[in-house]
């Protein structure tokens, strides 16, 4: 199947590492079925929601194909994983919803593709604080349906809830439909752990805000996997509204006045 995909952005390299050989030490890592070099996996993680890359796609051609696709389950596997990625001078790149919609998940060289899937856990909720502790994996509605349970909003809502990850939306600078109440995901984020290429875990710290010198959590929000992975992040959360209500607003053309209405 793979045979009349046309190799339509993907970069050569040289020399290719042993794909195989490198696979079985993944597994050591990873474990047996957090490693895949099956077509159908490859596929899936080659393009996200890039239009360009959509065209391509369903006209039978991928952007680029990932070597292997690797699913830690930890942050210390991820660790584990890029270090000996970077031993063997394999590309990475991480990989969570899919829903970006500029190609960052296109694994331009080949190499891994670093599916955060599995990494899908709560970890903390401190409801005195108001702070939530979740793996980069986690899909955008489980997470807010978790806080609801809870009595709790994350006030974060992209279009894409469905089928983005928190990870993705630090990793992204997300922002939302009710950005204007809670603000966009740069306004909720209190830290974050990373993992740098060399495996080095870098994490910043649980405080609204300190006064001296950067903050390693800033310079992840919007890097697009461009510095390292994003394996734990701490964001403020709400008490579930105890009304709501909408309105719509309806835009006529200049002449005519727009008129608001509640549905
Ligand atoms: C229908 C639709 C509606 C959308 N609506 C919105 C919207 O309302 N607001 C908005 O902001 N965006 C929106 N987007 C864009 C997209 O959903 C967001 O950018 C989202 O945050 C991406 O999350 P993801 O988990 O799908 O990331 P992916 O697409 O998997 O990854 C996106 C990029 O981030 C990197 N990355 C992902 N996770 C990590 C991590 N843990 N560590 C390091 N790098 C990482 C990837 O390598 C890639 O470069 C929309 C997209 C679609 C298709």
């Amino acid at each position: 199947m793979l045979d009349h995909l046309s190799r339509t952005i993907q970069e050569e390299r040289h020399p290719e590492p042993d794909y195989a050989l490198l696979a079985e030490k993944f597994r050591t890592i990873v474990g047996s079925e957090g490693v895949s070099a099956a077509e159908a996996d490859r596929l899936a993680n080659c393009r996200d929601y890039w239009p360009m890359g959509t065209i391509w796609f369903m006209k039978g051609k991928a952007p680029a194909l990932p070597d292997l696709v690797v699913w830690p389950r930890n942050s210390s596997e991820v660790a584990e994983v890029l270090r000996l990625a970077s031993a063997n001078n394999v590309p990475v790149t991480t990989y969570a919803g899919g829903s970006g919609a500029l190609g960052g998940t296109i694994p331009l060289q080949g190499g891994i593709s670093l599916d955060l899937k599995r990494m899908n856990r709560v970890l903390k909720l401190d409801q005195d604080n108001l702070m939530i502790t979740v793996e980069p994996g986690l899909n955008g509605s489980r997470y807010e349906e978790y806080l609801n349970r809870h009595g709790f909003t994350g006030g974060h809502f992209p279009q894409s809830l469905r089928c983005s990850t928190v990870g993705g939306w630090v990793a992204c600078r997300a922002a939302g439909t009710f950005s204007t109440r809670y603000g966009k995901i740069e306004d909720m984020l209190v830290s974050l752990e990373a993992v740098l290429p060399d495996g080095k875990v870098v994490r910043g710290r649980n405080l609204p805000r300190m006064a001296t010198g950067p903050r390693i959590d800033h310079l992840f929000l919007g890097s697009e996997g461009t510095l390292g992975v994003i394996t734990e992040i701490t964001l403020r959360i709400w008490p579930y509204p105890e009304k709501r209500s909408t309105a719509r607003m309806l835009l006529r053309p200049l002449s005519r006045l727009s008129r608001p209405f509640a549905s």
